[in-house]
């Protein structure tokens, strides 16, 4: 997935970039979320539940 897309949408993202830490019991994982200007004020919550969707999506499409 490009970073030069918000992490939401398939719109360009602007350069506004927000890492996100997040411990589970062995395993760290690193985020990167990119935001464009419709998702510029939208919660880290919310966009990392959007990244994640995006996530499962792209992988279906690479699995058919
Ligand atoms: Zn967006």
């Amino acid at each position: 997935m490009s970073y030069d897309m918000c992490s939401a949408c398939d719109k360009k993202a602007i350069d506004v970039r927000t890492e996100i830490i997040e411990r589970s019991d062995s395993k760290i994982t690193k985020w990167i979320v990119c935001r464009c200007e419709d998702h510029i004020d939208t919660n880290v919550e919310e966009m990392r539940r959007l990244l994640r969707l995006r996530q499962e999506e792209f992988k279906k499409r690479l699995a058919k």
